[in-house]
């Protein structure tokens, strides 16, 4: 961490349409990063979730980074009042930007892209490229499927469990973001 305050990267359904009660989800975890003086990393755009963390984040006072794609700016909106917009050329650049901004990542409930982003910063974690905290936020069994599905192909040998323990999944928003803080200790609430 540099002499920036705490950030953490979120990921989230960007999907227009969603129920209410994930908006509201959004909107909380944007409050509670700005509550704890952290600034925010997102992927830059205005829609669905997405945009609710980061305008509830804004709105507390936090300091937001949207780093997006020019082929996504207008898909999805990109979130020019965010402090800083970082348009790339691809998604790869995004996610390395990202993560590069961020000292932990937070996954909220979301669809494939969501996953994409989350498997991606779980698996440089585990296999030692990183050693930010990723932590999924699943308040409704959003991801039950998907986690009993990685821990029965873990029992079959497919994944370690030090891989399987490297994912904190909280349920609720102040214990997610206190999984985010490096000092968490990862054994009391893994997976
Ligand atoms: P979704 O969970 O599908 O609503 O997507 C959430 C976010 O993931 C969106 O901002 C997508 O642009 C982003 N995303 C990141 N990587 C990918 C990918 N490979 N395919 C699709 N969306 C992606």
């Amino acid at each position: 961490m540099t002499g920036r305050s705490f950030a953490v990267c979120v990921y989230c359904g960007s999907i227009e349409g969603l129920p209410d009660s994930y908006l509201e989800l959004a909107s909380e975890v944007g409050r509670q990063i700005a509550a704890r003086g952290w600034n925010l990393v997102s992927g830059g755009g205005r829609a669905a979730m997405m945009g609710r963390v980061g305008s509830a984040a804004r709105a507390g006072g936090a300091r937001t980074t949207g780093v997006i794609p020019q082929a996504l700016v207008d898909r999805e909106w990109a979130d020019h009042d965010s402090d800083e917009l970082l348009i790339v050329e691809t998604m790869r650049e995004r996610k390395a930007l990202m993560e590069a901004h961020a000292d932990a990542f937070l996954a909220l409930p979301g669809g494939v892209g969501t996953c994409e982003e989350l498997f991606e910063v779980w698996t440089a974690g585990y296999i030692g490229l990183h050693s930010k905290p990723v932590v999924l936020l699943d308040p409704d069994g959003h991801y039950t499927g998907l986690l009993d599905w990685v821990r029965e192909i873990g029992e079959r040998g497919f994944v370690r469990p030090e891989a399987i323990e490297r994912l904190v999944v909280a349920t609720d928003v102040a214990e997610a973001l206190d999984a985010c803080l490096p000092s968490a200790d990862v054994s009391q609430v893994a997976v």
